[in-house]
C-alpha cells in the first residue's frame, strides 16, 4: 500500500466502541484504522466489511475502536493504514509500563495527569542509545528471525531480529559496533524480489500472527514459583499453561503480585485489566518500589507491564493481551524463560462479549461468543516451550467467575485450555486460609513436581483424610472419632497450616525454593508414615484427644516460626530433627 494513495472513510454510525463506515475502494480485514474525532487521533480495528446496499460504488466497514469516542460525530473521518493491530519489538521493552495499545504511560503522564483518548507517544524510547554489537556482515544470507547483532539490555543480551514477516534475504550493509537509538539505520538487506530494507533495533510485528517457534517441545522443568502449595501438588512447567480462577477477593491479584517477585524466569510480563478501578494503577506504583529478591535490583528491570486503565475502553482490553503474548513470544525466540501473567481474562472475555453482542452474533451460554472455548484455546496455545532457543512463554491467567461460580463459560474453557488448575477457594479465604487454593477440590496439573508422584500422593491423601475426618467431627462430633483416626486428623491438620499455608506478605514465608521445599516434603512424609501411639496413662479418650491436640498446636507453632525465621542449614535442618523427635518422643 503505498503511501499517496490515502484510503478514507466516513462515520456513518456510533454504537459505543464500534462504528461503522462508510468507504470507497479497498480495505483490508482486520486493518487498522485511525478515526478522527474532535482534533484527537483514536486507533481502530477492521472488524467487518460489507457492501454499502444505499450505494453500489461504496462498502460499509465495522470497526472497533480502541479508545474512547466521547464527542465522535456522524461523518467524522476515518483513514485506513494498511497493517494490521502490531506491536513495536525491540530493546526497551523491559522495564516499560505502557497501556492497552503499547502507550507508554510514564511518558503520557509528562503530557498531563490523566490520560486522555487519542495521546500518544512513542512505544519505545526513541532517544536511548543502544551499544550494538553486530553478529552478521555484508552479503550473509539471512531471515525472518535470525539475529544480525545483539544489544546489552540490562543483565540480558537483546538479540537484534531479522523482522519475522521476511523471507530470505541478503545484507547488503550494515553498521560496526556503535551505539544507536532504535529510529537508526542498522542494516539494510535485499529480499529475493530485489526489494530493500532497512532494518532498524525495533520492528512491528502483528499481534494476532504468533512468532513461530523453531523447535516446540513438552513443557519438562517445574518452575520454582516459591509457592509451596503450587510448587508440590500443582506445579507449572516451563512453557506450560495455567488457568486460576477464583471468586472476588479471594486473593488472584495478591498471588500473581507473588509470583512476579519470586516466580524463576528471566522475564515476566503482566497484563493487567483490574477489577477494581485503579487497581492496575496500583500495580504500576507499587512495581516501580519493589525489589527483585533474587539480584537487588528494581524488580521492572525484568519485567514489563500492559495496564489498562480505567480510561480505557473495553476493546483495548481484548488488544493488550495479544499485544503482551507478542512481545513473550518475541523473548521467547532469542532464549529467554518469560512468564505471562494476565489479570484477568474474564475481564478480556467481557470485551469479546461486548462486541460480539453489538455486532449482533448468535451469543452461545451467558451471552460470550459461541467460538468463546476457541478464543481461548487459541490464545493459550501461544505458550510453550522452544527446545532449539531454549526460551519458553508460560501462561498463567487469572479467571474471576461472577459468584465464584467454576462452571461458567470461560472457566470452563480455560480449565479445557490449560495443563494446570489452581482454583481458589471462597471457603479457604474466608477462614484465611492464604493462598487459598483448595489442594483437595480444585488442583491439577499435567506438569513434573519438584517432589514424585508418590509423595504428592500421600500428602493428598493426608490431607484428605483430615477432611474427612473434620466433617465427621463437625455431624457426630468428636467423642465418636476413634484416637487413632484424631491422631490422622492432626496430621493432616498440620500439613495444612504448616505447608499448604503461607504468608505472600512475609519476607522469608513468602517464598521457598525448592532445596527448602525437599527438607519439608522429607519431613511431611516421615510424619505420614510414621504411627503415633500416645500412651494412654489411664486417660480417658477426650482427656487424651486433648493432650493429643496440644502437642499438635505446639509442633504446628514451632514449624509456623521455622517457616517465617529459619535460615541456613543448620536452622533448616531443625525441621526433621524436630519432626522425628515429635514422633519419638510420643512413641517412648
Ligand atoms: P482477588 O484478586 O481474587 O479479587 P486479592 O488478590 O485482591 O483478591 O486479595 C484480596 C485480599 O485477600 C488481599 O488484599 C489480602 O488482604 C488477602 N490475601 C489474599 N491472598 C493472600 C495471601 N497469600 N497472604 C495474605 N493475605 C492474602
Ligand atoms: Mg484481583
Amino acid at each position: 500500500m503505498n503511501d499517496n494513495s490515502k484510503r478514507t472513510g466516513s462515520l456513518i454510525s456510533i454504537q459505543d466502541s464500534l462504528v461503522k463506515a462508510r468507504f470507497f475502494g479497498e480495505v483490508i480485514m482486520g486493518e487498522t484504522a485511525e478515526v478522527f474525532v474532535d482534533g484527537k487521533i483514536l486507533q481502530a480495528e477492521v472488524l467487518q466489511i460489507d457492501t454499502d446496499p444505499k450505494n453500489k460504488e461504496a462498502g460499509i466497514v465495522e470497526m472497533q475502536v480502541f479508545e474512547d469516542l466521547t464527542g465522535a460525530q456522524i461523518g467524522d473521518s476515518v483513514e485506513f493504514k494498511g497493517q494490521p493491530l502490531s506491536v513495536l519489538l525491540g530493546p526497551g521493552l523491559l522495564t516499560s509500563i505502557w497501556d492497552g495499545l503499547q502507550n507508554p504511560l510514564y511518558k503520557l503522564s509528562e503530557q498531563g495527569a490523566y490520560l486522555a483518548p487519542g495521546m500518544k507517544a512513542p512505544a519505545l524510547d526513541e532517544e536511548q542509545l543502544w551499544e550494538f554489537t553486530p553478529l552478521a556482515k555484508e552479503g550473509d544470507e539471512v531471515s525472518g528471525g535470525d539475529a544480525i547483532g545483539v544489544v546489552p539490555e540490562g543483565r540480558m543480551e537483546h538479540k537484534i531480529l531479522v523482522p519475522f514477516s521476511l523471507g530470505k534475504c541478503r545484507v547488503e550493509s550494515i553498521v560496526d559496533k556503535k551505539e544507536l537509538n532504535i529510529t537508526q539505520e542498522v542494516a539494510v538487506v535485499l529480499d529475493a524480489h530485489n526489494n530493500r530494507h532497512t532494518l532498524k533495533l525495533a520492528f512491528r510485528h502483528a499481534v494476532k500472527s504468533p512468532i513461530p517457534f523453531k523447535e516446540r517441545a513438552i513443557p519438562s522443568q517445574p518452575i520454582s514459583t516459591g509457592v509451596r502449595v503450587i510448587d508440590l501438588l500443582a506445579p507449572v512447567g516451563y512453557g506450560g499453561t495455567v488457568g486460576n480462577p477464583g471468586p472476588f477477593g479471594a486473593g488472584k491479584t495478591v498471588l500473581q503480585h507473588s509470583l512476579c517477585k519470586y516466580a524463576l524466569a528471566d522475564i515476566i510480563i503482566m497484563a493487567a485489566c483490574g477489577e477494581r478501578a485503579g487497581e492496575a494503577v496500583e500495580v504500576f506504583k507499587d512495581f516501580a518500589e519493589l525489589e527483585d529478591p533474587a539480584t537487588g535490583e528494581s524488580l521492572m528491570n525484568r519485567m514489563c507491564i500492559f495496564g489498562n486503565t480505567s480510561s480505557m475502553p473495553v476493546a483495548a482490553r481484548e488488544a493488550s493481551v495479544f499485544i503482551a503474548l507478542t512481545v513473550g513470544e518475541y523473548y521467547r525466540y532469542q532464549g529467554y524463560s518469560v512468564i505471562l501473567l494476565a489479570d484477568s481474562t474474564s475481564r478480556w472475555a467481557q470485551a469479546l462479549r461486548e462486541r460480539s453482542g453489538r455486532q449482533g452474533d448468535i451469543p452461545g451460554p451467558e451471552a460470550f461468543p459461541m467460538d468463546i472455548p476457541d478464543q481461548i484455546k487459541g490464545m493459550y496455545q501461544r505458550a510453550g516451550a522452544d527446545h532449539a532457543t531454549g526460551g519458553s512463554l508460560t501462561f498463567i491467567g487469572t479467571v474471576s467467575p461472577a459468584g465464584g461460580n467454576f462452571q461458567e463459560p470461560v472457566t470452563q474453557a480455560t480449565m479445557d485450555a490449560t495443563g494446570g488448575f489452581w482454583g481458589l477457594s471462597q471457603d479457604r479465604a474466608d477462614a484465611k486460609k492464604y493462598p487459598a487454593i483448595d489442594p483437595l477440590v480444585y488442583t491439577n496439573s499435567v506438569y513434573d513436581s519438584f517432589i514424585s508422584w508418590k509423595d504428592r500422593n500421600k500428602m493428598l491423601h493426608s490431607l484428605l483424610e483430615a477432611n474427612d475426618i473434620d466433617q465427621t467431627i463437625s455431624t457426630i462430633g468428636l467423642k465418636k472419632v476413634p484416637v487413632e483416626k484424631y491422631v490422622s486428623y492432626q496430621k493432616g491438620q498440620t500439613i495444612d497450616f504448616c505447608v499448604m499455608q503461607q504468608d505472600a506478605f512475609h519476607e522469608m514465608d513468602a517464598c521457598t525454593r525448592p532445596e527448602r521445599l525437599k527438607v519439608i516434603n522429607d519431613a511431611v512424609q516421615q510424619l505420614i508414615s510414621s504411627p503415633i501411639e500416645f500412651s494412654q496413662q489411664g486417660m480417658e479418650d477426650d482427656e487424651l484427644k486433648e493432650l493429643i491436640k496440644t502437642k499438635f498446636d505446639e509442633l504446628r507453632q514451632w514449624w509456623r516460626d521455622w517457616n517465617s525465621n529459619a535460615q541456613g542449614d543448620e536452622l533448616i535442618n531443625e525441621l526433621p530433627a524436630k519432626v522425628e523427635q515429635f514422633i519419638k518422643q510420643e512413641e517412648a
